[in-house]
């Protein structure tokens, strides 16, 4: 059904264009191609990624069971022919703590100059302070959302890009120590920057001198049911013709019912000190519930966020929008 509305879509288009005939031709034969040659993203694959993650316990940095995820995430990318940079960084936390935090980089097509880089984080936040039950506000969250889901989906393009190498370079980053930030009864000075400890170590460090990207794409929370993805602000200030580029695709797609054309809030999320540190152009792909008190789902930062909220048809939206992105680049 939404195939069909889609070519007809199309077809309208086509005939109602100004353009001139060869160019229409391109347009068509570009249209037809995409769909032959992006590879279709298994959305049972991704949530096995997650579910292993999950496996470990809480991914919270300076424990056992951060450590054996860290190594698991590496030999993945590794096993799905990236070349893998682990990138270790003592952070400081804003309780003084030094996070002994890894930044775990897969890369494709070294030698292209032309990059796009895919993000996501892959700790977890180390206390539920978000609870209903205050006596769970202390305990580390299980992040299979809030972590698990933009990692799983981003191992899932991994593969996939092992398979077959999309034309243009790609850097995958699953960044550490995002959701170590402090909690709002804190009370201290500047806590601002307390969060995307991994991504600013990062933006003020790349793994190589002078590190381009295109642009930069952040996928957070992509896994809950019936997900909305707003447009955030912070990607359409800095990266609006990404936004764009992803949304539009999203549409062609079918899945505008995840993927919604208006503005969603601010989020302070790694992307920011990519777009502001790095220089990188990049949006995030996050689930807003623009009307809840906290501005996310009921997940958010508490015990409930686990497998039983991951739904792989929205991994799926996320995922074939990511790969129809990805492979249309040159
Ligand atoms: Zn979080």
């Amino acid at each position: 059904m939404q195939n069909i509305f889609i070519l007809v879509f199309i077809l309208v288009l086509s005939s109602c264009s100004k353009t001139t005939k060869s160019a229409n031709q391109t347009d068509r034969k570009i249209e037809q191609n995409y769909d032959v040659e992006v590879p279709v993203f298994s959305s049972d694959s991704a949530y096995s990624f997650v579910q292993k993650q999950v496996d470990f316990g809480p991914r919270v940095p300076n424990t056992k069971e951060h450590a054996a995820c860290a190594e698991f995430l590496a030999e993945k990318l590794a096993q799905f022919g990236a070349e893998v940079t682990v990138q270790k960084a003592d952070v400081r936390a804003f309780d003084g703590t030094i996070l002994k935090a890894k930044n775990i980089i897969g890369s494709y097509n070294t030698d292209n100059e032309t990059r796009i880089l895919l993000f996501a984080h892959w700790d977890t936040r180390p206390w539920a302070d978000y609870d209903a039950n205050p006596d769970n506000h202390n305990t580390p969250i299980l992040g299979a959302n809030d972590g698990g889901s933009g990692v799983g989906v981003l191992l899932e393009a991994a593969r996939q890009f092992g398979l077959k190498k999309p034309e243009v370079g790609i850097d995958i980053i699953f960044f550490d120590a995002e959701d170590y930030g402090a909690p709002d009864n804190f009370a201290n000075q500047n806590t601002a920057d307390s969060w995307c400890l991994g991504s600013q170590y990062w933006a003020r460090n790349k793994h190589i001198p002078n590190y381009r990207a295109k642009y930069g794409i952040l996928l957070d929370m992509v896994g809950a049911s019936n997900a909305k993805f707003y447009r955030e602000q912070i990607s359409d200030y800095y990266a609006k013709y990404v936004v764009d580029k992803v949304w539009d695709k999203a549409a062609k797609l079918g899945f505008s019912n995840y993927f919604i054309n208006q503005p969603g809030k601010t989020i302070t999320d790694d992307h920011l000190y990519i777009n502001q540190l790095a220089g990188i152009p990049s949006i995030d792909i996050i689930h807003q519930e623009l009307h809840s008190e906290t501005g996310f789902g009921s997940f958010w930062h508490t015990v409930n966020d686990t497998m039983d909220g991951i739904d792989k048809n929205t991994l799926n939206a996320v995922g074939t929008t990511l790969l129809h992105v990805v492979y249309n680049e040159k």
